[in-house]
């Protein structure tokens, strides 16, 4: 349009006489315009952009290649990096498409600015065309000169001069107003130009913006494609060295394999051979299982059966020992009496007097002679120890009594004798040759471990004394004496507290003394140390029949309690071993005073021991165990099944022969108290020896009418000694020789 003005402006030379001002300042208003240059521009910047969708697509196309090819690196340094630059590049789309909006809507904005201005153009131009046609409509350029000749002439032409010059006032008022217009379109193509350099400078700094993403993106795609070979490199040397080791190895295997399969086929076999059998071999297992139980089933119920038979045939065979045990015991008689003559010794001296007076019969071990003043009196016990006779071999005699006591047996074993005549030798002995009481223990110790398969059983002791008939517990001490804290606790107690004898509260009419220490003793050293503190606590004093007297009664008690683990029986028995004072006459031992009060206490006690035993042998009604602390105490003991064992000790040596000659007295009266029909045949003999007792012991003569003895006299044999038994002896024995006590 802008090319068809100036054709015209070329065309037609002759208007511009006329005309001139208002197409100079056309024209300039057109130039001024460069309405031509903008749309050049426009074109480009289309183009331009073009361009760069065309260069963001072959960038997008590259990045999916990238994408495409990276793939398969995942986890790694790359992939994250990758993903970096994939977000920096959806911004930098982002961005791009932002941009792209802006230059979309810039683009947009420039046309409307376009478009606006042809229309205004156009309408200048349709202005411009009327004004061209209204010039042309118009005289020539000669009418300023001809009107002013018509306003001369006539006033028709003024008035049309008047109308022609209106009319030019009007033009030249729609001039000035097309002028003005003109500057506004001038003043508004200059803001679009301003507009539209600065869209371009815009759409340069996007340019230059889009070029730097570009090249950013360039760089980090090589980055990447840099990284990604170099990742490539490293994972196909690696893949490749691998490959390498698995070749190697993948040979080894073919070697070994070519060298396995005989074997595998042998295992092949074997494995489908042992297949079968564990198939079958839950079948197999349940039938040994089930073959077993009932085996063993069965050998439980023989086991049972025969574990049933023997405990029937051990309880048999218990009863059949027990029974044959007191058989013997029967036979031998439930109380015995032996004799034991001690050697002389050194302290004995040499004299006259220390001469022996006690022979021996080799044949038989139950008789003994006495010879004084030339005649020899013969006393017959049980059996008789001679002076050689060791402590094992008096042990060796006792020890069934002693293991009765395990069988819930009460037994009582009694030294009686003079003082000196060894009773505490017997019964206690030296640490070198221990007496009966720590043998017994030792055997008892013995029996609890061989039959602590069967039986629970417990051992304690006591010790007491009786002296001038008080009870006093030989165990109990001043507790400031002991310095074992344990031992005090349980032995601390009045060393002179007299204890007394009760009965039990259980009604079982069974006596028992409140207060006596009982302690558990476990093996020698116990018992060892429980000797040593009665020894210290007993009472000894001197007199001068020998240096060291007893003169009480020392009784260690040992209980012996047993559970038996098959048959829950209970047993308990007591075994009394009793060191008794000194038999000696009071006479000879010069006692005064408290001195003749021991002694008497003395006399009476064993005096009421004697009548005890002689009662209990000749199966009397009553016993009179009241008479002395010491039956009373040993009451149990003495009465019912108990055994009692009487060992009568004696001095060899002339100086002792009346003491001597009075124990075997005591000894041979106890002994012969028979039962049944001797004993009462005895009776008789016992008024014949009355007197003779009564010129030794007064008091005793007293008891005298309670007793039984029988006596037997001159040489006797085993033989005559059973017939003695059965009341067949003939008793010729005279009085004086064989006095009864
Ligand atoms: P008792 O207790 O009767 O007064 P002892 O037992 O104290 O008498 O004995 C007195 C002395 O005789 C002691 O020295 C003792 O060692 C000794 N004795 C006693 N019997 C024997 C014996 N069978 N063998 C050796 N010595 C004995
Ligand atoms: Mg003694």
């Amino acid at each position: 349009m802008i090319s068809c003005l100036q054709e015209d402006k070329v065309r037609r030379p002759e208007e511009l006489s006329t005309t001139e001002p208002q197409r100079q300042a056309l024209g300039s208003t057109l130039q001024t315009q460069g309405t031509t240059d903008l749309e050049k521009h426009l074109e480009i910047l289309v183009l331009e952009n073009d361009r760069l969708k065309q260069e963001l697509n072959g960038c997008q196309l590259q990045l999916q290649q990238l994408r495409i090819s990276l793939t398969g690196c995942t986890g790694c340094e790359h992939s994250k990096e990758n993903t970096q630059l994939r977000e920096q590049t959806a911004d930098l789309q982002l961005e791009l498409g932002e941009k792209t909006q802006l230059l979309a809507k810039l683009q947009q904005h420039l046309k409307d600015v376009l478009q606006d201005k042809t229309e205004r153009e156009e309408r200048l131009n349709k202005q411009i065309r009327d004004c061209h046609l209204a010039l042309a409509k118009q005289p020539t350029p000669s009418v300023k000169y001809i009107t002013k000749k018509i306003e001369v002439e006539s006033s028709r032409t003024k008035q049309d001069l008047e109308e022609a010059q209106a009319r030019n006032h009007y033009l030249q008022e729609q001039i000035a107003i097309q002028r003005r217009v003109l500057a506004e379109q001038e003043q508004q193509l200059q803001d679009s130009w301003r507009t539209s350099a600065q869209l371009q400078a815009q759409v340069m700094m996007y340019e230059a913006e889009l070029e730097r993403t570009r090249g950013e993106m360039l760089e980090a795609f090589q980055a990447m494609e840099d990284e990604k070979n170099q990742a490539i490199e490293e994972v196909f040397l690696q893949a490749r060295t691998e490959m390498k080791t698995v070749h190697e190895n993948l040979n080894g295997v073919r070697m070994n394999l070519l060298s396995i399969q005989p074997a595998l086929k042998t295992l092949t076999s074997d494995y489908n051979c042992l297949k079968n059998h564990v198939r079958d071999f839950p079948c197999l297992l349940q039938d040994a299982v089930n073959q077993t139980k009932r085996e063993i089933y069965q050998a439980v119920e023989e086991a049972q059966k025969t574990n049933q038979d023997l405990l029937r045939k051990y309880k048999r065979e218990m009863q059949l020992r027990k029974k044959c045990h007191n058989e013997l015991v029967r036979l031998r008689g439930n109380i015995r009496v032996l004799c034991r003559v001690r050697p002389v010794n050194r302290d004995d001296g040499t004299g006259l007097d220390t001469r022996n007076i006690i022979s021996f019969d080799n044949d038989d071990d139950a008789v003994l002679y006495v010879s004084h003043r030339g005649k020899t009196s013969m006393f017959e016990l049980d059996k008789v120890f001679q002076p050689h006779a060791v402590q094992a071999d008096i042990f060796q005699e006792v020890q069934a009594l002693i293991t009765s006591c395990i069988d819930g047996y009460n037994v009582c074993i009694f030294a009686y004798g003079q003082t000196g005549s060894g009773k505490t030798y017997t019964m206690e002995g030296s640490p070198e040759d221990p007496g009966i009481n720590q043998r017994a223990l030792r055997l008892l110790f013995g029996e609890v471990a061989e039959r602590s398969t069967d039986w629970d059983l417990t051992i304690t002791v006591s010790m007491a004394e009786i002296y001038n008939e008080t009870l006093r517990d030989l165990l109990g001490s001043d507790p400031q004496k002991i310095e074992d804290l344990t031992m005090r606790n349980l032995l601390a107690k009045d060393p002179n507290e007299k204890l007394e004898i009760k009965l039990s509260p259980d009604g079982s009419g069974q006596l028992y003394v409140p207060g006596l220490i009982q302690i558990r003793v476990q093996s020698v050293d116990d018992i060892n140390k429980v000797f040593e503190l009665g020894r210290v606590n007993r009472a000894t004093d001197f007199t001068n029949v020998n240096e060291r007297s007893s003169r009480s009664h020392a009784l260690l008690i040992v209980s012996v309690t047993g559970i038996n683990l098959t048959s829950g029986v209970r047993t308990t028995g007591k075994l009394n071993l009793v060191d008794l004072a000194g038999s000696e006459r009071v006479g000879k031992s010069g006692a005064e005073g408290p001195r003749l009060r021991e002694a008497q206490n003395i006399n009476k006690s064993l005096l009421a021991l004697g009548d005890v035993i002689c009662a209990l042998r000749s199966k009397q009604p009553y016993i009179p165990f009241r008479n002395s602390k010491l039956t009373y105490l040993l009451q149990d003991s003495l009465s019912g099944d108990s055994k009692t064992l009487m060992m009568v000790q004696v001095s060899p040596m002339e100086k002792n022969v009346n003491e001597t000659v009075c124990s075997l007295k005591f000894a041979q009266r106890v002994r012969s108290v028979e039962l049944g029909a001797v004993v009462r045949r005895a009776e008789n003999q016992h008024y014949s020896s009355r007197q003779d007792y009564e010129l030794e012991s007064p008091s005793a003569a007293a008891q005298q009418g309670r007793f039984n003895i029988s006596h037997s006299g001159g040489k006797t044999t085993a033989g005559k000694r059973r017939l003695m038994a059965s009341g067949e002896v003939n008793h010729r024995q005279s009085p004086a020789a064989l006095p009864a006590l």
